[in-house]
């Protein structure tokens, strides 16, 4: 099957994002011959993409970083407690400059399929370009969150005025001022990009279809001195951060509702005793209690208490109503915020609820609902992912007898062993695939986890002489049983829950919750577990 033009490798890593980095980094150092493919420009994958006003991370800079090299911890300088995408950015390439790894990476190179060749036991990459490389190895670091979700909204292409989507910002930014705005989404994004916008803008008009729970949270940029101190201390955060469950032990969106978990019950607390939660708290006293996650009756009372905590900062009782939200919390990623709901007081904003008055459709200069015309200058599409498994399945992956990898996943939903493999696909490495803690992580702590298991995994494989390692189709089922049963008792399984973590946000996707919720130190026990027992569930050859 190879072609004479074939260039050969060790191992292909796809994708330069924070898992490709870091994959190419511990693999070269192993000795193993590398080379990442990346259709991007440049490194970055999330961080260069999304570069919508607004858009941040969630988790303090400090633990939202590299553990893996004190020198990089030491010597980069974050200024916010939680950084902004043009630093992430401006850190990644720091961090591709730093440890030399450019010249390893091939841009502007968008991988169509890999096959993999049973007799020579290798893949075959192919790129757009039509290039063709082989390798053992494939490390997939494609990323969870990096193929968008363009709405099919009747009329969009005929709109004449500016049409931007979030994922794909403009980098050199655009002038908003005076102009009518409308924002279609209000997930993670849109809540940190309506606040901003609406600062920006002469009018902003946000069409929600679902309202979101967001706490509100207030970044800061660091006093002089705090980083010099945290750094002299960072053996002890890392310490903390890779012994807690979401990996992070500082406050995060994550941590926050771990924390929740710990709380008294909703259902056996009195009325003051809620009034007093909200009165001290706001929304975040309307949810912090330990029977939410768990029981759908105390769930819908939380969200009711939530709807009281919002009109309390919502002067408009009509506009908070319509902020309240009617699924399930904890169904979504969390969400963090600065000054959502107060946005909505502003004499600029205006919520239409696509609940109650759907969209009909764009037209040249607007969006037209079922109640009104929306005169707009520019409309912002900040509508989501196909998550998880989106990267790979635009791929062509075919495995062992000529299978392919999206067809499996269709038919059968996003079936992996650990996280990380596939049966009927040996030598490929998912970094944080469907059954990964990847979902309700801090994401830089779980891929440095996965990295370090598949690299072990490499030179295991390379020092025992086995060409093959793959997942056998019974590990892999219990690994979906484990996975589907942790999430069992939680609301995370109404069948009410839409969202990226089950694929219900992606028409015609099957529908299986994504993550892996006994939090990183149990999955890096389980994992650690299967390499000491010589790679237990796999079938090496
Ligand atoms: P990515 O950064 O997505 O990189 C994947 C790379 O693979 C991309 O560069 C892409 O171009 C490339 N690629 C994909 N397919 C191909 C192909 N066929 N051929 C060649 N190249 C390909 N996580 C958190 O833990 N905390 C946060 O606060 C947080 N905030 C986020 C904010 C936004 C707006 C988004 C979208 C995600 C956020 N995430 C957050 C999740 C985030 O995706 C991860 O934290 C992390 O950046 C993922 O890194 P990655 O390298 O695995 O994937
Ligand atoms: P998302 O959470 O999936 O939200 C998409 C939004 O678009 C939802 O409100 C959705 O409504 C709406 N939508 C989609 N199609 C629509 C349509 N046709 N008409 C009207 N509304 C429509 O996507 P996201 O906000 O981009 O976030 C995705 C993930 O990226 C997050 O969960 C998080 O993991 C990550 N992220 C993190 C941060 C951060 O704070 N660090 C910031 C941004 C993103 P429905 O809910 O009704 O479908």
């Amino acid at each position: 099957m190879t072609t004479a033009a074939s260039e050969r490798f060790d191992a292909i890593v796809v994708g330069a994002g924070f898992s490709g980095l870091y994959a190419l980094h511990r693999l070269r150092e192993l000795g193993v011959r590398t080379v990442v493919l990346e259709k991007a420009e440049n490194v970055g994958g999330t961080w260069l993409f999304n570069r919508y006003p607004g858009a941040r991370c969630d988790i303090e800079s400090i633990e939202y970083s590299y553990s893996f090299s004190d020198e990089i911890q030491q010597d980069w300088v974050w200024t916010e407690t939680m950084p902004a995408q043009p630093e992430i950015e401006a850190y990644l390439n720091f961090v591709a400059d730093r440890l030399d790894l450019r010249r390893d990476i091939r841009f502007d190179t968008n991988v169509v399929s890999m096959t993999f060749d049973e007799g020579a036991a290798e893949w075959v990459v192919t790129t757009e370009a039509g290039e063709s490389l082989v390798a053992s190895y494939v490390v997939a670091a494609s990323g969870i969150l990096s193929v968008p979700l363009e709405p099919d909204i009747a009329g969009m292409d005929t709109f004449t005025g500016t049409s931007l989507f979030t994922s794909r910002w403009p980098k050199e930014g655009i002038d908003l001022a005076d102009k009518c705005v409308g924002v279609i989404g209000t997930g993670s994004t849109g809540v940190q990009l309506i606040p901003v916008v609406a600062r920006q803008a002469g009018h902003l008009t946000v069409f929600q279809r679902s309202p979101a729970y967001t706490l509100p949270w207030k970044v800061r940029a660091f006093e002089a001195g705090e980083l010099d101190e945290l750094k002299a201390n960072y053996a002890e955060i890392r310490a903390a951060q890779r012994a807690h469950a979401v990996g992070a032990a500082r406050l995060s969106a994550f941590s926050v509702m771990f924390e929740m978990i710990t709380k008294p019950p909703l259902k056996s607390a009195s009325r003051e005793d809620q009034l007093r939660a909200i009165e001290a708290e706001g929304v975040m006293g309307a949810l912090s209690w330990g029977d939410v996650f768990f029981d759908i009756e105390a769930n819908r009372m939380a969200a009711k208490l939530y709807g009281e905590a919002v009109a309390r900062i919502v002067k408009d009782p009509e506009t908070a109503a319509s902020l309240t939200p009617s699924h399930p919390f904890g169904c979504k990623r969390p969400i963090i915020d600065q000054g959502y709901y107060e946005t909505f007081n502003r004499d600029n904003v205006t919520l239409v609820d696509l609940r109650k008055d759907p969209i009909v459709g764009v037209t040249p200069t607007g969006i037209q609902t079922s109640q009104k015309q929306h005169e707009l200058d520019v409309i912002v599409y900040a509508t989501g992912f196909d998550a998880m498994t989106g990267a790979l399945t635009r791929i062509d992956i075919r495995g062992r007898d000529n299978a392919s990898l999206a067809d499996f996943w269709a038919s059968q939903g996003p079936y992996t062993y650990l996280g990380i493999a596939v049966a009927g696909f040996p030598n490929l490495f998912i970094v944080q695939a469907p059954g990964s803690p990847s979902a309700a992580t801090n994401f830089v702590a779980a891929l440095e986890q996965h990295v370090e298991w598949i690299s072990d995994c490499v030179t295991y494989l390379r020092d025992h002489g086995y060409r093959t390692i793959e997942a056998l189709p019974d590990a892999q089922d219990e690994w979906i049983e484990h996975t589907t049963a942790l999430v069992e008792p939680t609301v995370l399984v109404h069948p009410t829950c839409k969202s990226w973590y089950n694929g219900g946000n992606v028409p015609g996707k099957k529908r299986m919750y994504m993550g892996y919720t006994a939090g990183i130190p149990e999955y890096r026990r389980r994992c650690d577990e299967v390499a000491a027992t010589g790679y237990r569930g796999f079938k090496l050859a």
